[in-house]
């Protein structure tokens, strides 16, 4: 038989999976305190959160009010008929045998998230369920031993699920960031990845194939690993396509040393959990009116900020983006206010996202009073720019050629020269002005 090289572009199909623990101040169906990171173990537990016979769970509506907040935020449809189930599965660190989570009546689904790139994520739901204990790997007396720790048991835990719409590592990275900045506006999590309280999950295929797959990699605990893990599954699933093998449906971890990801175990599959509408707690009903007074809660989120930052004080998209997201835009704004008509928004703008200024330790009063100062030693005086911009020019015969010939970065280098020569204290927008008319 002659081998056929079929060349048909293989194409990444990426979806996420992203866990995030709500800030509430209790969990998820008891009343014990939700704080569990650096606690005394098995503190903050009770028979509820134990899985003990006979406790009764019931929601935290702190907890349902922020999972709708956050599916209006992110587009969704909210469901007036909610329900939660019974997720079977065992594992050690979860007492009850099964996990109380939501099935086919999540209290949000079908919306979408549009990133910084322009590109529409689209989000199956976000639902909301309770977390599981934590297992702790310890060397106790030369024995190794795993150790079990409750106080995470029943924390509050929404779950976000995107549609296969992402197509590589960056892409996934931009929507993460993005997803973060939201939540974190929403202040319904920190989202703090090294205390556990956000966690991704990548579901990575490629197509076509001869016959359907899904590659989960599981416990990536930063968005780089994130992109790290994707980039090289599509290397390792593309290998083996070309040798005409399909990837197995598994579950795979990824050691962020080798950048590379291991086999863990087969993927289950929705009928392996046995899900079942949970009895013990009656379905949800929500009226219009109950979430018409959520969505007034919704505050102005990320996108919407930066537009307004850049259309009312003519900032760039990277100014004002970075403004809004290291939570610096009040500080901004205060700053602005305070500033005489000759210091303009966005120089103030840059001066903050430079880093030039720590708004922890600056106030914005202290900001612009060194602003002004800085201004005030400035060389603005033309006459005297001028003289010192025919010099740089004259003495710099190279540059000022290979600028007419068309490389017109060298212009940064002579405004090197001309600060140099006025101690830094021309000033950079008449500099270039003016090099630019006599060049
Ligand atoms: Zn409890
Ligand atoms: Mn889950």
């Amino acid at each position: 038989m002659k081998k056929t090289k079929l060349k048909t572009k293989l194409k990444p199909i990426i979806g996420m999976e992203v866990h995030v623990e709500l800030n509430t101040s209790s969990k998820m169906f008891c009343g014990c305190p939700a704080k569990h990171f650096r606690i005394k173990p098995n503190t903050h537990t009770c028979p509820v959160c134990l899985g003990l016979p006979g406790a009764l769970p019931v929601p935290n509506q702190k907890a349902v009010n922020w999972t709708i907040l956050t599916g209006l935020a992110l587009n969704c449809q909210i469901n007036k008929q909610s329900k939660f189930d019974r997720k079977h599965y065992f594992y050690p660190d979860l007492a009850k045998g099964y996990q109380i989570s939501q099935y086919d009546q999540p209290l949000s689904q079908n919306g979408f998230l549009i990133i910084t790139s322009g590109k529409k994520i689209r989000l199956n739901r976000v639902h909301l369920e309770e977390d599981t204990g934590k297992l702790l790997h310890k060397k106790i007396k030369g024995q190794n031993l795993t150790l079990v720790d409750f106080n995470r048991s029943g924390v509050p835990l929404m779950e976000i699920v995107t549609e296969p719409d992402i197509t590589s590592g960056s892409e996934a990275k931009e929507f993460l960031k993005n997803l973060r900045d939201i939540l974190r506006t929403l202040k319904v999590s920190d989202c703090d990845m090294e205390k556990g309280s956000m966690r991704l999950e990548a579901n990575i295929s490629l197509s076509p194939t001869s016959r359907p797959y899904k590659v989960e990699v599981k416990n990536l605990n930063s968005f780089r690993f994130v992109d790290q893990a994707i980039n090289y599954e599509i290397a390792r699933q593309t290998k083996l396509i070309g040798q005409g093998i399909t990837p197995k449906q598994e579950t795979r971890g990824f050691n962020s040393k080798t950048k590379t990801t291991h086999s863990q175990r087969s993927k289950e599959e929705a009928q392996d959990y046995r899900y079942f509408p949970e009895p013990d707690i009656p379905p949800l009903v929500f009226t219009d009116e109950y979430i018409n007074k959520i969505k007034d809660q919704l505050p102005t989120l990320p996108e919407e900020k930066i537009s307004l930052l850049m259309k009312k004080y003519k900032l760039n998209h990277s100014a004002a983006s970075l403004l809004v997201i290291n939570q610096h835009d009040q500080y901004f704004k205060k700053a602005v206010k305070l500033a005489p008509t000759n210091i303009s928004a966005p120089t103030i703008a840059n001066l903050i996202v430079n880093k030039k200024i720590n708004p922890q330790t600056t106030s914005p009063k202290q900001l612009i009073t060194d602003l002004v100062s800085k201004s005030a030693a400035q060389i603005s005086d033309e006459k005297l720019l001028l003289g010192i911009i025919k010099q740089v020019i004259k003495t710099n015969p190279k540059p000022v050629k290979s600028y007419h010939q068309g490389k017109t970065t060298v212009i940064t280098y002579l405004i090197g020269q001309v600060m140099a020569q006025t101690k830094g204290q021309a000033n950079p927008q008449l500099t270039k002005k003016l090099l630019k008319q006599n060049l």
